[in-house]
């Protein structure tokens, strides 16, 4: 339970954080580009089950294996909105790793 809080408040958090501190002027536009990178997650879709609460997702999921993560490193270096989009998914790998730890 508590667990599943600071999941969602971290997959909400950093991503809020981030967007008001470093682009305080579009900084509802960033936020929303984070966030949208959740759809990442859609991943789980072909996984079978689709959901299973204590499995790890990092390098189980198509889109969450270290080939992905590699990638979306790289999108750090493109040009606005790419770069936010990168951004947006490490945090996302670094909040289901974190998952991974705490099982
Ligand atoms: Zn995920």
């Amino acid at each position: 339970m508590i667990q599943t809080i600071l999941h969602y408040s971290l997959h909400f958090g950093i991503p809020f954080f981030l967007a008001y501190i470093f682009y305080k002027n579009s900084w509802q536009k960033v936020f929303l580009i984070l966030i949208s990178t959740m759809l990442v997650d859609l991943d789980h879709l072909f996984a079978d089950p689709i959901f299973q609460a204590d499995r790890c997702s990092i390098n189980f999921h198509p889109l969450h294996t270290y080939y992905a993560i590699f990638f979306y490193a790289v999108l750090l270096f493109f040009k606005k909105p790419y770069n936010i989009i990168g951004m947006g998914l490490l945090i996302h790998m670094l909040v289901d790793f974190i998952d991974c730890q705490l099982m």
